[in-house]
């Protein structure tokens, strides 16, 4: 597998938010967010693939994951359904010792049965114009439908500014979402920004019944790696 990094912190986004998790973040993405915090799973321009990326096999994941004592995982990225066949083998032995899986991923990647089968929870996150992905890369229908009828998929948005509410209403009503299932977060890499953006976007959240969540972890540890 191409491994960016394996650790233990707090989920710090989403319905999760505050749960001492292990972390599995892979490498290797299929867009390129202009705001992205984690280009070093992807960027090979601006950071060295050699450095930044272990393949390791699916066994020794297995085993550097049960190193923690924690029995939450979630799988991150980079997009980790590029690596859902491997996926598919990684998870059932960790099933077996007690634990329970969620996901984050961009949404553009239709899963298979294996693996809709052992995940939790799918945090999805389709991307807007915000992240400067066309159109064509960052909205692909067949996987938002997919998505749509799992009833443990939750879609969060990262909003920038006003201009995107209008773009995230028309998705939701294209794809039918439910407003439940909508959690917004601000998009910010300083806690001041966040702070500042939290107040904003928790308002809005209120007005139109979606959930919202902070970035946690930006307020814990900085905008640091391995957090
Ligand atoms: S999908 Fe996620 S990992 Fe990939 S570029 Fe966008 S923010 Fe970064």
């Amino acid at each position: 597998m191409k491994v960016s990094e394996i650790f233990y912190s707090i989920q710090g986004e989403g319905t999760n938010i505050g749960v001492p998790s292990v972390f599995l973040r892979l490498a290797v993405c299929n867009l390129q967010c202009s705001w992205c915090d984690s280009r070093y799973t992807w960027d090979w321009e601006r950071y060295d693939y050699n450095k930044e990326v272990k393949e390791m096999n699916v066994s020794k994941v297995c085993e550097r994951i049960q190193e923690y004592d924690c029995r939450h995982l979630v799988i991150t990225g980079g997009e980790p359904m590029l690596q859902q066949s491997e996926l598919a083998s990684l998870l059932p032995p960790l099933q077996q010792c007690g634990f329970d899986f969620e996901i984050e991923t961009n949404g553009t990647i239709v899963p298979t049965e294996p693996l809709v089968n052992s995940i939790g929870q799918w945090n999805v996150s389709p991307k807007t114009s915000n992240s400067e992905n066309s159109v064509d890369c960052r909205e692909r229908s067949e996987a938002y439908a997919y998505f749509r009828k799992l009833p443990n998929a939750y879609f969060k948005y990262v909003v920038s500014s006003d201009e995107d509410l209008n773009e995230i209403m028309n998705l939701i009503a294209k794809y039918q979402i439910p407003r439940s299932r909508v959690i917004l977060m601000p998009e910010a890499s300083s806690e001041h920004e966040l702070l500042e953006k939290n107040a904003w976007l928790s308002a809005i959240c209120k007005i139109n019944g979606f959930r919202f969540t902070t970035r946690l972890q930006i307020i814990l540890y900085g905008n640091k790696r391995g957090t």
